[in-house]
Order: C-alpha cells, then sequence, then structure tokens
C-alpha cells in the first residue's frame, strides 16, 4: 500500500482546485486532479510538472453518474483507497439571480453541479475513504451559503440574492453537517471551508489570489482537529 496519502479533488483543472491541487502535492500527498474536460486537466498536470510537481488526473465530470463511478473504479484499482476528498468543482451563473426573477434553469444546473454533484461523488468515493486510517472530506463552500449571514442586513453579503448558488452551498453545508454524524464512528472527519474572496474565472474579481484561497481548504485537508464545521478565513462561520 502507498505510504503517501491520496487524495482527490474535484473541478481541479483551474482556479482555487488547481491551487489547492498544487499545494497538497508540494505537501507531499499523491493528488488526483479531477477534470471535467480530459485535456484541461491534463494541461494541469503539465503545468505542475513544469514547476517540479508530480500529479495524475482522470477525467471527472460531477454531474455525469458514469464519469464517477469510473473515477472511482480507477482509484481503487491504483490505490485502493481515497484519504482526501476536497469537493471544490462548482459554478455561477449570472442568470441564477434573486428568488423573484432567477431563470429556473440556471438555478437547476448550479444545484445540479454545486451540491448533487457533491452529493454524488461523496457517495461514490464513501467506500474508499472508509479504507483509509484517517479519512478527511473538505467541502468548498462560501458564506453565500449561510443562511445566518443571508438573514443578517448588516452583513457585506446581505444584499447578494443568487438564490440557485446561495442555496446550493447552503444545501453543501447541510450534506457537511449530516455526514459528519454518519461517518464520525468511521473516524472520517468533514468540513464546509469557504475560501475567502478569491479572483478567479468564477468570480471575475475578488480581493485574494488562487494561492491564498486555496490555503484554508488544504489546511484542512491535511489536518485539524475541527470536524462538522464551516470555516472561513479568520475563524467560523454561522450556519
Ligand atoms: P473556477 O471557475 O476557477 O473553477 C471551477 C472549477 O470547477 C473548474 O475546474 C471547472 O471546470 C470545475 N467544474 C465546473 N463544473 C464542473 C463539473 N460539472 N464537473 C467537474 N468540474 C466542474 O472557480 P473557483 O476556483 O472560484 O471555484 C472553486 C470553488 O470555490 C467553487 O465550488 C466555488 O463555489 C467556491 N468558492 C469560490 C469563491 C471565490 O471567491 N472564487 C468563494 C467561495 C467559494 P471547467 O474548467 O471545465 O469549467
Amino acid at each position: 500500500m502507498d505510504n503517501k496519502r491520496i487524495a482527490l479533488v474535484t473541478g481541479a483543472n483551474k482556479g482555487i482546485g488547481l491551487e489547492i491541487a498544487r499545494q497538497l502535492t508540494e505537501a507531499g500527498v499523491t493528488v488526483i486532479i479531477g477534470s471535467r474536460d480530459a485535456g484541461r486537466g491534463e494541461e494541469a498536470v503539465t503545468n505542475l510538472a513544469a514547476h517540479g510537481l508530480a500529479a495524475t488526473c482522470l477525467q471527472l465530470d460531477v454531474t455525469d453518474e458514469t464519469s464517477i463511478a469510473a473515477a472511482a473504479a480507477a482509484i481503487s484499482a491504483e490505490h485502493g483507497r481515497l484519504d482526501i476528498l476536497v469537493n471544490n468543482a462548482g459554478i455561477f451563473d449570472f442568470a441564477d439571480a434573486a428568488p423573484s426573477s432567477a431563470s429556473i434553469a440556471a438555478v437547476r444546473k448550479v444545484l445540479e453541479t454545486n451540491f448533487i454533484g457533491a452529493l454524488a461523488v461523496t457517495q461514490a468515493m464513501l467506500p474508499l475513504l472508509r479504507k483509509s486510517p484517517a479519512g478527511r472530506i473538505v467541502n468548498v463552500s462560501s458564506s453565500l451559503g449561510s443562511l445566518s449571514v443571508n438573514s443578517d442586513p448588516s452583513s457585506p453579503y446581505f444584499a447578494q440574492r443568487y438564490i440557485g448558488y446561495n442555496a446550493s452551498k447552503a444545501a453543501l453545508n447541510m450534506l457537511t453537517i449530516q455526514l459528519t454524524e454518519e461517518l464520525r464512528d468511521a473516524g472520517i472527519v468533514v468540513n464546509s471551508v469557504s475560501p475567502g474572496f478569491v479572483k478567479t474565472d468564477l468570480t471575475g474579481y475578488g480581493v485574494m489570489t488562487p494561492e491564498e484561497g486555496a490555503m484554508l481548504p488544504v489546511q484542512h485537508a491535511l489536518g485539524g482537529t475541527d470536524n462538522g464545521r464551516f470555516i472561513e478565513p479568520g475563524g467560523y462561520t454561522p450556519w
């Protein structure tokens, strides 16, 4: 059995996911880059190799059950277990707006990717995580998914109403809460981690770089005593 920890990062061909993959590789973890487009995954592997970092990639579309099952089978065949799962893949769509006007098609797609995708990948990877001596799941969440923040007029996020995106992260947080209890006896630690406000293709602007945004998810992927928490840079986010 490989002594190095094995991690799968979904949506890791660019943005925060790629940085999470890079930093985990630097930390000595064997990283599998999940990419919905195989070619973009290979590009990410080449990009890391140019910096002396060896990662591998798997085609993984989190909305495609066949793709998810194939990725789980490939990890099982190659490694026999999984130690770290980072559910990072996510989308944002400007047609997903306030509840009164959001495009239902956009809302459905965002929920399908950001929540159902994370749930489906987690289900498929659980048999492999159960074989880890210390499994960890990091769900990459957002303050926009906090019910407390959304109902607090003094919050800077109060007016940011994207019903699909915000609900998808609230649902992802529910997954964190329920999984934590379900997996406690198996010793698998689960947290929701917000990277902060990061400039990526998803946001177009932000106050942090992907390198900075990846730091907290990586920290909680590697260890720590938090379990079943919603964590953001600087502390805990209220659910
Ligand atoms: P990017 O758009 O840069 O990256 C998103 C990644 O998810 C891409 O690799 C994309 O792949 C992938 N992805 C999208 N749909 C799927 C799918 N169906 N299957 C597999 N992969 C998919 O965004 P960020 O790096 O900013 O976002 C990463 C995560 O961080 C998201 O979950 C986001 O919600 C969360 N987040 C981001 C914040 C920010 O400020 N940026 C703040 C809080 C949370 P492809 O290249 O093929 O499109």
